[in-house]
Formats: structure tokens, sequence, C-alpha cells
């Protein structure tokens, strides 16, 4: 029989050649060696990030003093460990571990397309030179604190509504420890992890890249059946320093717009 670790290769090589075929922006696919890059690493976050929660899963029990229930829940408070246990520290820490590497290289890709699409040289004519970049290794670092936060905040929420449900339905902990299991070892949740942080640590990158070699402006750049969301922006230009304001009022300087978004930005100079 394969082993899990077998099973995780097959899977990413399916992801591969599926998230090929999707809805990418031509600028992402100006040069085939940098697109392979983004796609390999995408695959390799979905798994990283779905092993993550796989494990976190047999933790995530714990972290519910089972004894209290049917306490209700509250913000900070109740039977789910609060927001200051350390607990939370050390899941971010393990976390953290987990994607850092590929986010850096997911950064550095996009410098590297940077360079491959505007021609001129800042020396990231490979990924591995661009990774040894500080500037590049502190945007990755910022970028995966940023997400690793977002991501435990939400496993917290989801934890708090599995255990509220169960209170409600009146379970037993065992009953409502198989529930919250089942809830956290999501690969739905991994995937969509996987398809947005992707773009923005590639996006980040890029215009790291950009502001390197020089450039004067950005224009969105979308396909016409992208969501509504993002289509608005589609061929806006603005200095490279200002931000684009999204249909639901978000500012941002560069794309993901929104989960699993495919916009680029092209760079004037
Ligand atoms: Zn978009």
């Amino acid at each position: 029989m394969a082993t899990r670790q077998e099973l995780l290769n097959a899977r990413e090589q399916l992801h591969i050649a599926i998230h090929a075929a999707e809805e990418w922006q031509d600028s992402y696919k100006a040069s085939p060696i940098t697109f392979a890059d983004l796609l390999r690493l995408e695959a390799a976050l979905e798994t990283a990030a779905g092993e993550y929660l796989h494990e976190l899963a047999d933790r995530a029990p714990s972290y519910v003093d089972w004894s209290r229930l049917p306490e209700p829940i509250k913000a900070d408070a109740g039977p789910v460990a609060n927001n200051d246990d350390p607990v939370w520290k050390q899941e971010q820490i393990l976390l953290t571990a987990a994607v850092i590497d590929i986010i850096t290289d997911l950064v550095a890709t996009g410098a590297v397309a940077g360079e491959t699409l505007y021609g001129i040289p800042i020396g990231y004519s490979t990924l591995e030179f661009a990774s040894l970049d500080e500037a590049i290794m502190q945007a990755a670092r910022k970028h995966t604190a940023q997400m690793v936060s977002n991501v435990s905040e939400t496993t917290r929420k989801l934890i708090r509504e599995s255990v509220a449900k169960s209170i409600a339905l009146g379970e037993n902990a065992d009953f409502a420890t198989v529930r919250l299991m089942n809830v956290i070892d999501n690969p739905i949740r991994a995937q969509l992890i996987a398809q947005t942080e992707p773009v923005n640590a590639y996006q980040t990158g890029l215009k790291h890249y950009a502001l390197q070699t020089g450039a004067k402006e950005k224009t969105w750049d979308g396909l016409s059946a992208a969501c509504q969301i993002c289509s608005p922006l589609i061929g806006k230009t603005l200095p490279i320093g200002d931000l684009f304001v999204l249909a639901n009022g978000r500012e941002i300087d560069r794309p993901a717009g929104h989960p699993r978004c495919r916009c680029s930005l092209i760079y004037i100079y």
C-alpha cells in the first residue's frame, strides 16, 4: 500500500497539472521557468498547510477544557484556551516552520520573474540567488507572520464554533472531540490558503523588484472574467506607491485582491 508521503507526492503532481490549466493572468506565464516554479511552490504550500492542519487536528482537542462543558463559549474565555494562552504561540511557531521556506521561495520567484519580464538586471537570475537577498527574506518573514496570524485566528474561531455547536446539540465530550477533529483536518481550507498566498508572496517579490529597478507606475492586469471584486480595477494605472481600492472598499498595493485571485500588475518605467 502507498504511504502517506507517496500519496501526497502524487497529489502534488496532480495539482500542478490542474492549477496550470486555471485562468492565470498572462504575465504569470510569460516566463515558463518562473511559472513552473510558482505552480510547484503552490502545490508544496498546499501540502504543507494540509499536513499542518492534519496534525493540528490531533492537538486541537487538548485546547478545550471538556470538563467545563456545557459552559457557554465566550470571545476570550470559556472552555476553549483563551487568546493569550501559550498554546497559540506554539501553533504559530509550528505553522511558520512548515511554510517559511516555501513563502521565501515564492517571494524570490516574483523577483526573478521581474528580471525576466522587464529585463533590467538586478542579479536575481536564479531562485537560489534571489532567496539570499536580505530584503526578500525580510519581506518573506513579514508575509509569513501575517499569514500565520490569519490562519491561527481562523483556527481559534473554528474551534470555538465547533465546541459551541456541540454544546447546542448536547453532545458528550467524545462526540464533540470527533466533530472538532473533522472541522480542523480540512483539506479544502489548505487548498484555499494555497490558492491565495502564492499570488500574495509572488506579487510581493515582483513589487520589490519593481521598486529596486525604478518603476514609476503600475497597471492592474486582470482577466475580464475575474470576479466582481477585481474587475473594476482592470487596466487602472496608479503611481507605484498608491493603493488600489477594491469594489468592497479594501485598499491594497498589489494582488491578491481576494481568495483565489489570479490578477497581476504590469509595472511601467
Ligand atoms: Zn483578482
